[in-house]
């Protein structure tokens, strides 16, 4: 019997452990305050869902663990700094960017950028958490505290978001599911598009994350997300865990980014992934589950059980079917199901379909 502990105790986790299940291994979640005299670490094989953790009792033992996997490769991509060097210096394009460090700074910023840019804080930030949208001569609406502990892009103008999800193995081998698009609305991913066929930028896109993590003799599911823009791709950032653009890979893929996390770890082959079909992931913030939605055959409820607050990711729809065009009409008749917000993602993941 294999043994996985995965640090942070979300939906990720939640999700690691159900794919697990499934495949006779057994994967704990832990919370980072559990105490570390509880684990049987010794057997185990150690992963993470999230880049970084406060230092706790459990988090300094576990960081220095010789099974934790990627261990030494955490602190590099969970600072945006260090993560965006790492990236440029491999020669892979990123959006334009600068550490900020001083007030006086900006103004050329804003030379150079454009009138308005973003900050993002270098560590903690998630779901537009940490980010600031600052315009020339409002530059005391940023809190002083990032000076020094954050970076600033430039905005990009980008025809669509797409993420990139693949998996490395112990022998150096990587596979790749197709480029997803995305919507995210306020920094938080709201829908995922899955479409058949291959899209031109999935070759490049492949080269640039096998560099990557070739570079950080990675193991196990990397995600990169990018801009795409007329010179071709930007990358935004990278998270080496699965990642919720990858969710659509539970209904619509022959093997899901759980599954080929836990191969990749536990030094089992990898299946090159078989997109069945065309699907559509709706993210679910901050609402209470309807068992209405499952009234729709082509729609996968996934739950995860936390408690319902606003803005909080609380499960998601995969909607999955042979015919875009059946998965446009299930999109119509979920929008009178979910709040008025959901109309906007909905009616774009209908464009894409029809495009695709
Ligand atoms: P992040 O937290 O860096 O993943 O950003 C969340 C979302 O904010 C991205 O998926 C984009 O939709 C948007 N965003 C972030 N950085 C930029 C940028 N430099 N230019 C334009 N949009 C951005």
């Amino acid at each position: 019997m294999k043994l996985v502990y995965v640090v942070g105790n979300g939906q990720l986790g939640r999700m690691l452990r159900q794919a697990g299940e499934r495949m006779g291994i057994t994967v704990y979640p832990i919370a980072l305050d559990t105490d570390p005299e509880t684990l049987h670490i010794s057997q185990c094989v150690i992963t993470a869902e999230r880049e970084q953790w406060p230092a706790t009792e459990l988090t300094r033992m576990l960081s220095t663990h010789r099974t934790f996997v990627n261990r030494d490769i955490f602190p590099i991509l969970s600072d945006r700094l260090t993560q965006k060097q790492l990236i440029n210096q491999l020669g892979i394009g990123t959006t334009p960017w600068q550490p900020l460090l001083y007030t006086k700074q900006l103004e050329h910023i804003f030379s150079d950028f454009g009138k308005c840019v973003i900050v993002k804080n270098r560590t903690g930030g998630y779901d537009g958490r940490g980010q600031w949208l600052i315009c020339s001569g409002k530059e005391s609406s940023l809190p002083h505290s990032c000076y020094g502990s954050s970076i600033v892009e430039k905005i990009v103008h980008f025809s669509s978001e797409v993420s990139l999800i693949g998996a490395r193995g112990y022998d150096g081998s990587t596979v790749f599911y197709p480029l997803t698009y995305n919507l995210h609305q306020d920094g938080i991913l709201r829908v995922s598009v899955i479409l058949s066929g291959q899209h031109a930028q999935q070759k490049t896109a492949e080269y640039m994350l096998s560099t990557i993590m070739r570079e950080l003799h990675y193991i196990g599911v990397m995600a990169m997300e990018c801009f795409i823009v007329p010179e071709g791709l930007l990358v935004n950032e990278i998270a080496p865990r699965v990642h919720n653009s990858g969710h659509w890979t539970q209904n619509a893929a022959s093997i899901s980014q759980f599954e080929l996390h836990l191969r990749a770890i536990l030094n089992l082959p990898l299946p090159i992934p078989v997109i069945n079909m065309p699907a559509v992931m709706l993210n679910l913030i901050g609402i209470n589950a309807d068992m209405e939605w499952l009234a729709e055959p082509r729609v996968y409820l996934h739950w995860y059980d936390k408690k319902v607050q606003q803005g909080r990711k609380v499960g998601h729809l995969n909607v999955v079917d042979a015919s875009t065009l059946s998965i446009s009409k299930t999109l119509s008749t979920l929008v009178s199901l979910l709040p008025s917000e959901y109309a906007r993602g909905i009616s774009w993941a209908q464009e894409k379909l029809e495009q695709g």
